[in-house]
């Protein structure tokens, strides 16, 4: 569908740079980094400059990838926050506090994306846009009442049956520094809100980013499933793929 070497000759003569950044805390950095950044050596934006950001509470155990010329890895120290609820939510804050202070100076297009995943073949320069969203490979076919919103009224990620076009995965999202930062910082001004009520989205980060690109900012490109595809589905042919999750052993 794409001509990868066309749209990256485009942003080679803009001097396009593109960021993709990573949290690997506690079992999560031994379980999937390795995986995950050699195959995005491999697969992620290949012909254009990349700064990888990889968020850690362990940064000399990150594995030591052979990576392309015009990659980079840029390793951050998180906080090592208890519950894995709060990993994955204040990721928002470390986005804003860390990387996007980087990223606003180093690149023009910005990915944030879990770890558990694997890229599979060419995810190119057709992805990029000022603000992205993944369309959820579980719910994409859903009827919109069944997709799995907050419902609940009192919280600051409540979407109402009549609101919402798509749900969007929270394991890809994108953008322009810019619009990130609106994002990341509304996304975490509401999960502060919500512990200030004793409350937690049903789907933790993902309801907020689903409540947010609603309301207040309608993604400018939606990404199709095959971007970020559920390994036990149909697609045999994929960009990005979830890999095995181990909650039982790995989530603490
Ligand atoms: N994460 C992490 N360590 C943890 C829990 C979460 O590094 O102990 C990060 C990691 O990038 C992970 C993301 O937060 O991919 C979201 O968590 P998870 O993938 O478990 O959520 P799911 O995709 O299953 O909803
Ligand atoms: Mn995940």
């Amino acid at each position: 569908m794409f001509d990868h070497e066309k749209e990256n000759e485009v942003h080679r003569a803009l001097g396009t740079v593109i960021g993709l950044s990573v949290f690997a805390v506690r079992k999560y950095l031994d379980t999937y980094l390795e995986e995950f950044l050699s195959s995005a050596n491999r697969f992620f934006m290949p012909g254009l400059p990349c700064v990888v950001y990889v968020l850690t509470d362990r940064p000399s155990d990150v594995p030591n990838i052979n990576i392309r010329s015009g990659m980079s890895i840029t390793i951050l120290q998180v906080t090592r926050r208890a519950r894995w609820q709060d990993i994955s939510m204040l990721r928002f804050f470390d986005l804003r506090d860390l990387v996007l202070p980087l990223a606003r100076n180093q690149v023009d297009y910005l990915f944030c994306m879990d770890v558990d995943q694997v890229f599979t073949s060419n995810y190119g320069p057709e992805t990029l846009g000022d603000l992205v969203a993944q369309l959820h490979s579980g719910y994409y076919l859903a009827n919109k009442e069944k997709f799995p919103y907050e419902r609940n009224p009192l919280s600051a990620a409540f979407l109402a049956p009549s609101m919402g076009m798509f749900y969007y995965h929270g394991a890809v999202f994108g953008g322009t520094p810019t619009h990130l930062a609106n994002l990341t910082s509304t996304c975490l001004r509401n999960i502060l809100k919500d512990k200030e009520n004793g409350l937690e989205a049903i789907w933790h980060d993902e309801s907020h980013l689903n409540r947010y690109l609603a309301l207040e900012r309608l993604p400018s490109k939606v990404l199709s499933p095959e971007y970020c595809w559920d390994n036990r589905l149909w697609l045999r042919y994929h960009k990005l793929s979830w890999a095995e999750k181990y909650y039982e052993t790995i989530r603490v």
